[in-house]
Order: C-alpha cells, then sequence, then structure tokens
C-alpha cells in the first residue's frame, strides 16, 4: 500500500464512523503563542476540548502536517540516528469531543490496523501499553479485544524509569493533556531494542505506531490539572511509520515517499556514499523546511524562523559533508513537490518562493560555512580531551553563523562533547559588551551589518524557555 493510499483509507475509515473530515492546519499554530510549532493533530482542536471553541461536530479525523524541531517535542537530534525520527511528518488522528471516549477509541484503532479490509496487520506483532493505573483500559485491551496479557504493558509517568515510554500525553507545558494508551509494531528480532517499558525500549525493534490519548484535563501554568468540561479522545499515528510496516521495511527512510527523495539528495550533492546518515538528514530537512515555508515562516534570527535558520544550515552542512560545493538543498523542492504536491496543492504553488528563500540562505551561509568548518576542525584537531571548548563555540556561532546546534551535530558525529557553561560565558561577556556600547549611543546593530561579514548581530541571547526559542536583544 502507497503512503497516499494509507492516507486516504483512514480518513475513510473514519468517516464511515461518522467523523468529519477535517484540513490539516498550518504549522504555525493559529490560537497559541506558546506553541512553537503544530506538534500533534490535536493542537487545531485545542479549544474544542478545552470547551471554548464549539464545533458543527463532535468526530473529526485528519492527516495533520506535524514538525518536531524545538518545544516539548523536539526531534531534531533524532534525526539520521533513529528509524522512526522526522522533523517534519503527518500525524492522522480521529477526534471525540465529549463523543466517545475509552472503548471505542481502543475499538476503532484495532480494527482499522488488523481488519482483512483495512490494514489487516498480524495481531501478533502488536504490543499495547496503557496507563499505570488505568484499570479500564487495560480491560478493554485484555478482554474486549483480546491482547494477550503479555503484550500489554502497564506504564507510568517515566519519572525516573529506565524506559523512554511515557503515558501521559501532553501537547505543551500547558494545556489539553491525559492519560494514553500506545499501539507497538514488532519488526522482529533482526533489529536491536526491546519491547515498551523495557530498558532497551529505545531501540528501533519495537516501534511505536500510534497514540491514543484519553483527554480529560487542561494543565495550567501554576501546574493544576483541571478536569475538562467532557472527556475527549485525541488520537495520533505517524504515517510513514505505518508505511514502514505495511510496506513491509524497518526504517521510515525506506518507504515510497522517501525513495525518489534520497535519490534526489544523492543526485543533487553528487556523492557516492550511498550509505551515509546525511542523505536521510538532508532528505528530512528538506521536507521540514519546505513546509514551514510554505506556511509563512521565513529563515531569520528570533523565533520560528530562527529554527527555520537552524534546521536549514544543518542540512547545507551535511551536504558540503557530502561533497557538494555549489548551493545544492533548493534544488530539491522540485523532487519534493513531485512527491507531496497532489496531496498539498499550497507547497506546488508556493514552489518558486521556496526555492528562492533557500537559495538566499544557502548563498549566505556558503560564505562562512567553509571557514567554521575549517576553525571546527582546526579546533578538533588541536583538542586534548572530548570537549570543545566554549569559546570556540562562540566564534563559530558569533562569526560564523553555526547555530549550536550545528556544532553540536557535528561534535557528535566524531564524539566529542560542547563546553555549554564556556559557551554561555563568552555570551554573557557579549552582553556586557554590548550594553557598554550602547549607553555611548553607539548603534551596535548597524555598525556590525557594516562589516559585511558578520551575520549575527553580536548582542543577541539565545533563550530557550522549553516551548519557544527566541534571539532577544539585550
Ligand atoms: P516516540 O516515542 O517514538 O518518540 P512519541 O511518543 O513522541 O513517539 P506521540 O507524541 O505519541 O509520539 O505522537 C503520536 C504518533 O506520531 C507516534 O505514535 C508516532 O507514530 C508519530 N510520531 C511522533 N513523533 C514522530 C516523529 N518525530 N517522526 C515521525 N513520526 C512521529
Ligand atoms: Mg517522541
Ligand atoms: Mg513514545
Ligand atoms: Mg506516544
Amino acid at each position: 500500500m502507497k503512503s497516499a493510499e494509507i492516507r486516504q483509507a483512514f480518513l475513510e475509515y473514519f468517516k464511515s464512523k461518522g467523523h468529519e473530515i477535517v484540513p490539516s492546519s498550518s504549522l504555525i499554530p493559529a490560537n497559541d503563542p506558546t506553541l512553537l510549532f503544530t506538534n500533534a493533530g490535536m493542537v487545531q482542536f485545542k479549544d474544542v476540548f478545552l470547551g471554548t471553541d464549539p464545533r458543527s461536530y463532535s468526530r473529526a479525523t485528519t492527516s495533520q502536517r506535524c514538525v518536531r524541531a524545538g518545544g516539548k517535542h523536539n526531534d531534531l537530534e533524532n534525526v539520521g540516528y533513529t528509524a522512526r525520527h522526522h522533523t517534519f511528518f503527518e500525524m492522522l488522528g480521529n477526534f471525540s469531543f465529549g463523543d466517545y471516549f475509552k472503548q471505542d477509541a481502543i475499538h476503532f484503532a484495532w480494527e482499522f490496523l488488523t481488519a482483512p479490509e483495512w490494514m489487516n496487520l498480524p495481531k501478533e506483532k502488536l504490543w499495547v501499553t496503557v496507563y499505570a493505573s488505568d484499570d479500564e483500559a487495560y480491560e478493554i485491551w485484555s478482554k474486549q479485544v483480546g491482547v494477550p496479557v503479555e503484550r500489554i504493558v502497564r506504564i507510568g509517568d517515566n519519572k525516573g524509569a529506565a524506559y523512554a515510554s511515557d503515558n501521559f500525553w501532553a501537547m505543551g507545558d500547558t494545556g489539553p493533556c491525559g492519560p494514553c494508551t500506545e499501539i507497538f509494531y514488532d519488526h522482529g528480532a533482526d533489529v536491536a531494542g526491546g519491547p515498551p517499558g523495557s530498558p532497551e525500549e529505545d531501540g528501533d525493534r519495537y516501534i511505536e505506531i500510534w497514540n491514543v490519548v484519553f483527554m480529560q484535563y487542561n494543565r495550567t501554568a501554576d501546574g493544576v490539572m483541571h478536569p475538562l468540561p467532557r472527556p475527549s479522545v485525541d488520537t495520533g499515528m505517524g504515517l510513514e511509520r505505518v508505511s514502514a510496516v505495511m510496506q513491509h521495511v524497518h526504517s521510515n527512510y525506506e518507504i515510497d515517499l522517501f525513495q525518489n527523495l534520497l535519490a534526489a539528495v544523492e543526485q543533487v550533492t553528487g556523492t557516492t556514499d550511498t550509505k551515509s546518515h546525511s542523505l536521510k538528514v538532508i532528505a528530512d530537512h528538506i521536507r521540514s523546511c519546505s513546509f514551514l515555508i510554505v506556511d509563512g515562516v521565513v529563515p531569520s534570527n528570533e523565533g520560528r524562523g530562527y529554527v527555520l535558520r537552524r534546521i536549514m544550515r544543518r542540512a547545507i552542512r551535511h551536504g558540503h559533508k557530502l561533497g557538494a560545493v555549489e548551493p545544492f538543498f533548493h534544488k530539491l523542492v522540485a523532487p519534493l513537490v513531485a512527491e507531496m504536491g497532489s496531496a498539498y496543492p499550497e507547497l506546488a504553488k508556493a514552489q518558486a518562493h521556496v526555492e528562492q528563500l533557500i537559495f538566499k540562505e544557502e548563498q549566505q551561509f556558503a560564505k562562512t560555512l567553509d571557514q567554521g568548518m575549517r576553525l571546527l576542525e582546526q579546533a578538533i584537531e588541536g583538542l586534548e580531551g572530548a570537549v570543545i571548548p566554549g569559546e570556540t563555540i562562540f566564534r563559530l556561532y558569533d562569526t560564523y553563523g553555526f547555530p549550536v546546534d550545528l556544532t553540536a551535530d557535528v561534535a557528535r558525529e566524531r564524539g566529542y562533547d560542547l563546553d555549554m557553561d564556556g559557551f554561555e560565558q563568552q555570551m554573557e561577556a557579549q552582553r556586557e559588551r554590548a550594553r557598554a556600547a550602547s549607553q555611548f549611543g553607539v548603534d551596535y546593530n548597524q555598525a556590525l551589518k557594516l562589516e559585511g561579514e558578520t551575520h549575527f548581530n553580536g548582542y543577541t541571547q539565545l533563550v530557550d524557555e522549553g516551548n519557544v526559542v527566541t534571539l532577544l536583544a539585550a
């Protein structure tokens, strides 16, 4: 089954169960300034769950474009390293706004995955987890659905636990949340990893495909959990992950959606290293960068634009590593449009604009990427220990436009850590100099711009407040 057919089948299944098919919303959350990007299908329905945005329907289904590259759900560092994480992915979801609850939600998910006329997956390869104290969900799975208890795992809040799962889902630090039940697919003994709830869980053998959240609370900034007006359901299944299962491949990067894209990456970078993880990183990043631009984000030095810039520069650096000397990243927009333009006409429409913005960023960064990489290579060569000094990280950031996570990405490839405390000290010294300069009425920003090469204003400060990464003027 092709990804496009799975997407379609999902929406049709839930339509047949009385759900309204609602289009994907923008990656920029319309109703929530605290959230960096749309990171799940429920984001556009946040106020519906809270009861403040009444709709004509009480059941909905979507295929939602999502980005997880910052904030509470940040998978940027996983990309290229796991078989299952992207910065951009599509989340298939069904939602009940005070309509059905645990029982129907579980039966729907199971029927869609296992019924011969739908996904027809072998039941014995599916594992489920429930929230530790959720006896009701446990009983539904074991008694009604008939999942053997050996494959039902109770999982708590994951505070200090050895495993990765956490069966209490929240969109962010505030907002709708609740206990959940998750469905995993066992890709078989050839792949490293343990069952959910075991210390080896974070491998890629047992892959979480579907999360069914029983939305029951709204968490406010003071940490208090207020019951929602009516218990609701929010689910999310990664299209790329279920495609991998349906297409009998292990990694998301082997599915149909990625085949042509990966071939295009090889072609535009001219690499012969077809095994490099950089290929996946670039194929992933062209999707997030393009869709973010389609939704109105522009590379900049603050907020969402800075996250976009970080992803772009990361992709450009990986191309450089593969041997690309000329701008290449913008050339991937056309193959992406060929792959996804019919599902997302807005992408096809914006193609020229997306190419242009990416090309501009490539040109700008090309000036300093080479020099920055040389500085970093030299610094690594001369190192005694395994820690890259704060001063180097700062110079790369300040003079060469290397976002810290780009330096961290290179460091990780070579097995080095970063001295982040040292970096922070340099940043503080920089802010101090800026304050001193501004006392004399010098427009520091202007002065720096005149020097030409420096793309980052010396007086900016990196603040990561959990959900929003901003660069603020001191
Ligand atoms: P994981 O534990 O594998 O990181 P998650 O628990 O963080 O996944 P959820 O927040 O429950 O993911 O999102 C619902 C579903 O969306 C997941 O079950 C998975 O199928 C999919 N998904 C989540 N993150 C990603 C990602 N970065 N790339 C692709 N699919 C994803
Ligand atoms: Mg995750
Ligand atoms: Mg998970
Ligand atoms: Mg989950």
